[in-house]
């Protein structure tokens, strides 16, 4: 079959994916048993990124980022799922947390705290859920009460990705009163704040090689300069914003996560001999991957459109990224599915790379807002 490249990778973009594919290659798929066993990459690998430019690659030149476009990351995105790795965590870690800061801070904020984002020196985690309030943002608890010029935050948060690694973390907390007007968004610098804790890492089906973990606010006291963009009240909007970027970058993981265990599954049955003939040469195997084929064609045409609607007209609206997370993220897991069935038995063993997509793809229809909810807001907007 024809190779697909997409529209709007360029050459540079290609050579940037040259430079990822060998990152991830080198430096984090020969570790990853360790950063699985650990729950988190070593701090060098993250630097050597930053050093690299791999990280918050999309952010103004002048806060210490790359001054690229969303491209950038699509193709990075795309190299960390065809080296079938998730520990290096470039998604929560290097594209939605700096978006979240960089899309709402002032420009004094940004000049604080993105240098050393970028090169990888701190890492930033994003606190919005609560065992209370995960669909249903709305209903955040954790509030952030005002003292002097400190706010002085309490409340708990749950499933945080580089929980126990991040120095830095966006805490939404509630400054007002009920529902989205209430909330507002925090920095918590943890060297400079007692009372935030973090418990042992949560032990999850897939995706080990990221520390998820609950974080505990007890009396954690803020400068007012860390709430973010300065004015009270504007931290339901500020997440909106980014969870359009989050959920097309989840598609481009679903599309790429298809398109590479088709790659090899195709591979594995060609080779694969019973009853006389290879595996390939049973109609079922060959209808099965044909229609995942066909199925991940159809959806990398849909992401391919929405990334040129980006780069060309800096819009993607929330249900066109809503309907790329549901629908990619749901054939994710289908195509995976059916391709580890072809591989019998060896598909159920984690060495496998099979395997583990399977056990990582299951969490993308739940987490960057459950599939039904993003169900819910395409159909409002018909
Ligand atoms: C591995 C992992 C990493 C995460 N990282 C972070 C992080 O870094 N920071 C952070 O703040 N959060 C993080 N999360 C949290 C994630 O965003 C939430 O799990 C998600 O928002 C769902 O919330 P919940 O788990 O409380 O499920 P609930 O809100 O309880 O939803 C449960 C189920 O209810 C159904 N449902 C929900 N809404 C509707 C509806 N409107 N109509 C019909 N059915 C519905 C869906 O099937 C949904 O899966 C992470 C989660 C995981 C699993």
């Amino acid at each position: 079959m024809t190779p697909h490249r997409s529209p709007w990778v360029s050459d540079e973009l290609e050579m940037l994916r040259e430079t990822a594919r060998r990152f991830f290659e080198t430096e984090v798929v020969p570790h990853d048993e360790k950063f699985q066993k650990q729950h988190h990459i070593d701090r060098e690998v993250w630097k050597k990124a930053g050093q690299l430019g791999l990280l918050c690659m999309s952010i103004d030149e002048q806060y210490g980022g790359g001054g690229g476009h969303f491209g950038h990351e699509a193709v990075v995105i795309e190299e960390q799922a065809k080296a079938c790795n998730s520990s290096f965590g470039f998604l929560p870690g290097a594209l939605n947390a700096p978006h979240f800061l960089a899309g709402s801070a002032s420009h004094e904020q940004l000049l604080k705290w993105m240098p050393s984002i970028a090169s990888g020196d701190k890492m930033l985690s994003v606190c919005i859920t609560e065992p209370d309030a995960g669909t249903d943002v709305k209903m955040l608890r954790t509030t952030a009460r005002r003292e002097g010029n400190e706010y002085v935050l309490n409340g708990s948060k749950i499933f945080i990705t580089h929980g126990s690694q991040a120095e830095l973390s966006l805490v939404a907390a509630r400054t007002g009163g009920e529902g989205a007007k209430g909330i507002s968004m925090f920095m918590v610098d943890r060297e400079q704040s007692e009372g935030f804790q973090v418990s042992k890492v949560l032990e999850k089906i897939g995706q080990n090689g990221l520390d998820t973990c609950v974080v505990y606010l007890d009396n954690v006291r803020v400068p007012e300069e860390n709430l973010i963009g300065g004015s009270e009240g504007r931290g339901f909007g500020q997440l909106m914003d980014v969870f359009i970027r989050e959920r097309l970058s989840i598609g481009v993981v679903g599309v790429a996560t298809c398109e590479r265990a088709i790659e090899l599954t195709l591979e594995y049955v060609k080779q694969r001999n019973m009853f006389g003939q290879t595996l390939w040469d049973f109609q079922n195997t060959r209808f099965k991957i044909a229609e995942c084929v066909t199925k991940t064609r159809a959806a990398r045409a849909f992401i391919d459109s929405l990334i040129h609607q980006l780069l060309e007209h800096d819009k993607v609206s929330s249900e066109e990224a809503a309907m790329a997370k549901w629908w990619c993220s749901e054939l994710q897991c289908d195509v995976v599915s059916t391709c580890l069935q072809l591989f019998g038995g060896y598909g159920y063993m984690s060495e496998y790379p099979i395997a583990q997509m399977y056990m990582d793809a299951r969490v993308a229809p739940i987490y960057g807002g459950s599939n039904e909810v993003l169900k819910e807001l395409i159909a409002r907007t018909l």
